[in-house]
């Protein structure tokens, strides 16, 4: 029997991925008695299952750098405050650059990133090979290195921060769909479901790659563009022997890292397949995949393609996540458009929601994800063309 769904709640968040359990994890932290999360299918079922595990330092502005840091710090620490090994692992992230214009930009946000604290260095081919022994680096001019950027399992946090969130009191309550909002007078009433409503005075959009759907449900146009990204594993390949950074070879986008025996291979795609919930995988991708590893890595030339996975990244048009109040729906928060970082920042983004709809506003400045940003139609520049399009 699915569990019901009660007619009543402080909170309402509407997804059950690693940011909407972070979220309800840090409001019933915070004293919020009645906090219900709504899920259409299982916890941790959506993008949140497609992701890589990724977490870096190196992103280009102040307040995503003092998000990762805050993040890494939990991800640390995580097993002792939740309960869940997440399989923590600081392998570094290295990016292989091949273009003098390209290395400038590195240049500038490395600047900021140091001054805030972050280990990253600018370091040589042969300083990479040092690193990766099978890498070619022929055509690199440099490579940047950040030593204390790491991975976790995506499943494992998500169990954790929904673990915590059940034992102090929110409800998660999977396999059922949000359909609509009742609004009054432009505040939230309530939110619909498949299997009745449920009367709020707050809920919070943390759809993922729905975010744009459900965001319709309210009258918003949010631009939450879901793009498919493939990863392929190879069968266990000790030639590259683990662990390694996670790799990403800025000038083919394809990125790699070791998954136990396995190498995990991504072409860095970024494909609009007119889909927000789930991505079939493209076994056509498998030989774009190939091609761009065997150019970086030769040695796979003798690995073998083991199986491989599809999912949607939610991307926005300056790759900066929507985070804040819904212009013009009072009571609808957004915690959305979070691209291939939604994973890493999840820590942090749910203690800032939490402030912000506990307290009124958030401790860290969050302007630069400020919903109202796109108003009036304006969408400035395409995705990926700020800084690193890694996860
Ligand atoms: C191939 C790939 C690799 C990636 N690698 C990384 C990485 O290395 N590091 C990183 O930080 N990020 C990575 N990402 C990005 C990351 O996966 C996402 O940013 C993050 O998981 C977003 O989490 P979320 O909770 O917002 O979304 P989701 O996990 O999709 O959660 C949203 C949930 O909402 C539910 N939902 C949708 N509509 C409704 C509705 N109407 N009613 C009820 N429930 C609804 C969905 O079922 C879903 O479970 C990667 C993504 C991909 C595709």
């Amino acid at each position: 029997m699915p569990s019901p769904v009660p007619p009543i709640a402080d909170v309402v968040v509407i997804g059950g991925g690693v940011v909407g359990c972070s979220i309800a994890y840090h409001l019933a932290r915070r004293g919020v008695r009645d906090v219900v999360v709504l899920e259409r299918e299982a916890v941790g079922s959506g993008t949140t299952s497609k992701a890589a595990g990724g977490i870096r330092a190196q992103f280009p502005t102040e307040t995503e750098v003092r998000l990762s840091q805050e993040s890494l710090r939990v991800f640390r620490s995580f097993k002792d405050e939740f309960g869940v090994d997440p399989g923590f692992r600081e392998i570094g992230y290295l990016f292989l650059v091949a273009d003098q214009a390209d290395l400038r930009g590195f240049e500038a946000r490395i600047a900021l990133q140091r001054r805030l604290g972050v280990d990253v260095r600018v370091i040589t081919p042969q300083d990479a090979r040092e690193l990766i022994a099978a890498l070619h680096v022929d055509d690199l001019i440099a490579a940047v290195w950040g030593p204390e950027d790491a991975f976790a399992g995506p499943a494992e946090v998500t169990a954790g921060f929904a673990r915590r969130a059940r034992d102090l009191g929110a409800r998660i309550v999977e396999g059922v769909e949000v359909t609509g909002f009742a609004l009054d007078r432009g505040r939230v009433g309530a939110v619909e479901t498949a299997r009745g409503r449920i009367a709020t005075p707050v809920a919070v959009n943390a759809a993922g790659p729905a975010a744009a759907r459900v965001g319709r449900l309210a009258g918003l146009d949010l631009p939450v563009l879901p793009r498919r990204r493939h990863i392929f594993f190879t069968e266990p390949f000790p030639a590259i022997p683990g662990p390694v950074p996670l790799t990403t070879d800025r000038a083919s986008g394809f990125y790699f890292r070791k998954e136990l025996e396995q190498v995990l291979l991504s072409p860095g795609d970024a494909e609009d397949v007119g889909a927000d919930l789930d991505a079939p995988v493209d076994w056509g991708m498998v030989e774009e995949t190939v091609r761009k590893a065997v150019h970086r890595l030769p040695v796979l030339e003798h690995a073998r393609i083991a199986g491989g996975w599809a999912g949607l990244r939610p991307l926005t048009p300056d790759d900066h996540a929507i985070v804040g109040p819904a212009p013009g729906v009072e009571g609808l928060f957004l915690a959305v458009g979070f691209g291939g970082h939604g994973f890493q920042h999840s820590p942090a983004t749910g203690r800032l929601v939490a402030e912000w709809i506990v307290d009124g506003r958030p401790s860290l400045d969050l302007s630069l994800f400020d919903p109202g940003r796109f108003g009036n139609g304006a969408r400035p520049d395409a995705p990926g063309q700020h800084g690193p399009d890694a996860e």
